[in-house]
């Protein structure tokens, strides 16, 4: 029986991509142009960004302090106002486990997009990862799982990425959704995977009526 489930919060509660990531990425790549990007990081950004996102991607490119600078200042400064959580949010509302809320990246901009998307009411707990890495996910699920006194196999870690949630989930012992909202999405090991929230709730149904 699942007991409590964790919610990522980008691309999995709302389409970070489409509503922000699109744009950003323009803007960050004309700008880091300027400032020497190379041709071969260019592509790997218009690959990669979509899911990875820009912090990762900075590491995993190894870009300079100045890139780095000049991409988060995008990152920061893009307008949030426009967001809008992904239609079948009040499925939420329909699950009675406990709810939390893990989510990477900057602090403020979180929180940011959390109040503008109104979604704060469904969840007990919510938790800015400022690792952003799977290490940080690892401990923070843990603390959640200690907090509620749960086994691991009664806490739910739904997501879109492979390597950062979903691995920290399964790695406890976690069962692992995956939620994919769209095609170009990575795909990795999860002990399932969904496209909506309704599919989120009879997973969990069936979990609660196995002994
Ligand atoms: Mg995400």
């Amino acid at each position: 029986m699942i007991k409590l489930i964790i919610f990522d919060l980008d691309n999995t509660l709302f389409d970070t991509y489409g509503q922000l990531g699109k744009n950003i990425l323009e803007q960050m790549i004309h700008r880091m142009k300027k400032a020497g990007l190379k041709k071969e990081h260019e592509e790997i950004m218009r690959e990669k960004y979509p899911f990875l996102g820009f912090r990762i991607l900075a590491r995993e490119l190894k870009l300079s302090a100045k890139l780095q600078e000049i991409g988060m200042s995008v990152y920061k400064d893009m307008d949030l106002s426009g967001i809008k959580p992904f239609d079948d949010i009040h499925v939420l509302d329909e699950l009675e486990q406990k709810k939390a809320l893990v989510t990477s990246g900057t602090e403020e901009v979180q929180i940011k997009k959390i109040k503008i998307l109104g979604i704060q009411h469904y969840f007990q707990d919510m938790v800015v990862d400022k690792s952003v890495s799977y290490e940080g996910r690892v401990n923070i699920f843990s603390e959640l799982m200690k907090k509620y006194k749960l086994k691991p196999s009664e806490v739910l870690v739904i997501g879109d990425l492979p390597q950062v949630e979903l691995a920290a989930g399964k790695s406890i012992g976690m069962v692992a959704v995956q939620i994919i909202r769209r095609d170009n999405v990575l795909k990795g090991e999860a002990d399932y995977r969904i496209k909506d929230f309704y599919e989120l709730k009879s997973i969990v149904e069936e979990l609660g009526r196995k002994p």
